[in-house]
C-alpha cells in the first residue's frame, strides 16, 4: 500500500513514540531503523524512519534526514512528519530547524509547524513557552540532561538561531478559536514570510484543531502527539481506511533483561522502584569501565536467571553524572556507557533473553544497532508513546521496549512485563 505519511524521526524511542500514537487508530505502521538500504517494499500507510541524528553533527543529520525523505517519496508518501522530542532536545546550532530547512527545501514548501506539545505527559506550550508539568522547561529536570541540557523554554529563542528564515508563533487564544482562525494565522504569517510557525497547545483538543488546520502542509514538525489525530483526519479525507486489526504478535518467551542508561528524573524513580521490587540489579560506573572494560557486568550477567528479569543500569543522579564527564568528557562518558548496554543487550539475547527492555533514547538506539534489528512491528501501548515492539535478531523473535528518558510512570519496568503478558 502507498505510503500516506512518511515520517522522519531524530531518535529511536522518538521513533516508537511515534509510531505507537499512530497505531491508536487502528492503521498499520511500520518503523524501520536508519534509512532502509534497499527500495521500498510491504509499505504501510504510516512509515516511521528512525535516525539517530538528535547530537549528530549538523551535516550527517541533515543528509540522512533528505536520504531519509527520499525513500519516502518513493514509497508514495506525498506528506511528510519531522519529529523530535517533546522537550525540544537540541543544541544552540540544531538539529531541529537545520533539518526542517533541508526538509522544506528537498519537498518545495516554504512554511512548516513546530509543535512539541504532548499534553497526555505533561508537555504544553503556552506563548510560545514550553512546560514540563507545572515547570518551564528550563527548570524542569531537562536543564540537567546529559547531552542537550534546555536552559531556557522559549521555543522562538530556541528555534531562531537555529533555522534562516522567519520564526512567528500561533499562540493558544489563537488556536481556542478554531481551524479556521489557526488557517487564517497560518496563511498571514505566510504573506509576511514567516516560514517557521510556532504553535501553542495546553490540550488535546488543541492538537485536534492544529491538525485540522495544518494537514494541507506537506511538512510538519513536532512532537509524537500532534501526529496522533492525523490517521483519523486521513480516513475522513478518504485517503486510508482504518481497518483496527489487532497486531497479532504472541508473547516471547519470559525470558527479560532490562537496561538503563538514561539519567533522567523518572528514570531514576522507575529504577529505584524496580530495584525495590527485588529484581536482581547491576550499577554501571563509567569510571570503573572505562579503566576494566565490560568484563564485570558480563560476568554478572552470565550468573543471572533471566527468568527473573535483571536489570543493568547507568542511571545516575546529576552530580554523579557530571564526575564522570568532567573526568572521561561527556561524549565518551555516554558512548562507554551505549556500548556496554548495547553489549549487554547481544549478550542477553545470545543467553536466551527474548524481551528487551531499554530506557533512554541514545541507549535505544545503540541497543537496536547492536541488535542489527531493521524493522519492527508496533504492538500495544505500556505507557503514552511507549509501545511494545517486535522484530527479529539473529535469527530470534525479540519483543523490544524502548522507552525514552522521561515517560511512563514509576513502575514502567513491571508494568511492561505484565502488559506483555497480557496480551
Ligand atoms: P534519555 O532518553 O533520558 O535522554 P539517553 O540514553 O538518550 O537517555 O541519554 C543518556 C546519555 O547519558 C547516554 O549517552 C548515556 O550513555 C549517558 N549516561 C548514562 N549514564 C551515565 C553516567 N552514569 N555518566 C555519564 N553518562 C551517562
Amino acid at each position: 500500500m502507498a505510503t500516506v505519511l512518511g515520517c522522519i524521526a531524530d531518535d529511536f524511542t522518538g521513533a516508537t513514540d511515534l509510531a505507537g500514537l499512530l497505531a491508536r487508530s487502528g492503521a498499520r505502521v511500520s518503523l524501520r531503523i536508519g534509512v532502509p538500504t534497499s527500495p521500498p517494499t510491504d509499505t504501510a500507510p504510516f512509515e516511521v524512519i528512525a535516525l539517530k541524528s538528535r547530537t549528530a553533527p549538523q551535516a550527517e543529520a541533515i543528509a540522512d534526514a533528505r536520504a531519509a525523505l527520499a525513500w519516502l517519496q518513493t514509497a508514495g508518501a506525498e506528506r511528510f512528519f519531522w519529529k523530535y522530542c517533546s522537550t525540544f532536545d537540541s543544541t544552540a546550532e540544531g538539529n531541529i530547524g537545520p533539518v526542517a530547512e533541508a526538509l522544506m527545501a528537498d519537498i518545495g514548501t516554504d512554511q512548516t509547524i513546530y509543535c512539541p506539545a504532548f499534553p497526555e505527559n505533561g508537555r504544553s506550550i503556552y506563548m510560545g513557552n514550553l512546560f514540563v508539568g507545572e515547570q518551564p522547561l528550563s527548570e524542569s529536570p531537562m536543564k540537567d540532561h546529559p547531552l542537550t541540557p534546555m536552559r531556557d523554554s522559549n521555543l522562538m529563542r530556541l528555534l531562531t538561531p537555529q533555522v534562516r528564515r522567519d520564526v512567528g508563533l500561533i499562540n493558544q487564544p489563537v488556536v481556542a478559536q478554531g481551524t479556521a482562525a489557526v488557517r487564517g494565522s497560518l496563511d498571514a504569517l505566510r504573506t509576511q514570510g514567516t516560514a517557521h510557525v510556532i504553535i501553542d497547545a495546553v490540550a488535546d483538543a488543541d492538537l485536534e484543531t492544529i491538525a485540522r488546520a495544518c494537514r494541507h502542509l506537506p511538512l510538519l514538525t513536532g512532537g509524537s502527539a500532534i501526529a496522533m489525530p492525523l490517521p483519523e483526519l486521513y480516513a475522513s479525507d478518504g485517503w486510508l481506511s482504518l481497518d483496527r486489526t489487532e497486531t497479532g504478535h504472541a508473547a516471547p518467551p519470559a525470558r527479560t533483561v532490562v537496561l538503563s542508561g538514561s539519567c533522567s528524573s523518572m528514570t531514576r524513580a522507575q529504577v529505584a522502584a524496580y530495584i525495590a521490587t527485588g529484581a536482581p540489579h547491576y550499577r554501571l560506573d563509567p569510571l570503573a569501565l572505562a579503566q576494566d572494560g565490560p568484563r564485570a557486568v558480563l560476568e554478572w550477567l552470565a550468573r543471572q536467571d533471566l527468568d527473573k528479569a535483571p536489570l543493568v543500569y547507568a542511571t545516575a543522579a546529576p552530580a554523579s553524572v557530571k564526575a564522570a564527564q568532567a573526568c572521561l568528557g561527556t561524549e565518551a562518558a555516554g558512548r562507554l556507557v551505549e556500548d556496554t548496554l548495547a553489549t549487554c543487550a547481544t549478550t542477553a539475547r545470545d543467553a536466551g533473553a527474548r524481551r528487551i527492555i531499554v530506557a533512554g533514547g541514545e541507549t535505544s538506539g545503540a541497543v537496536t544497532k547492536a541488535l542489527r534489528v531493521n524493522r519492527l512491528d508496533i504492538g500495544h501501548e505500556i505507557a503514552p508513546g511507549v509501545p511494545w515492539t517486535f522484530c527479529t535478531s539473529a535469527g530470534h523473535d525479540i519483543a523490544l521496549a524502548l522507552k525514552s528518558g522521561n515517560f511512563g510512570t514509576e513502575t514502567f519496568f513491571t508494568d511492561a512485563l505484565r502488559i506483555l503478558e497480557a496480551t
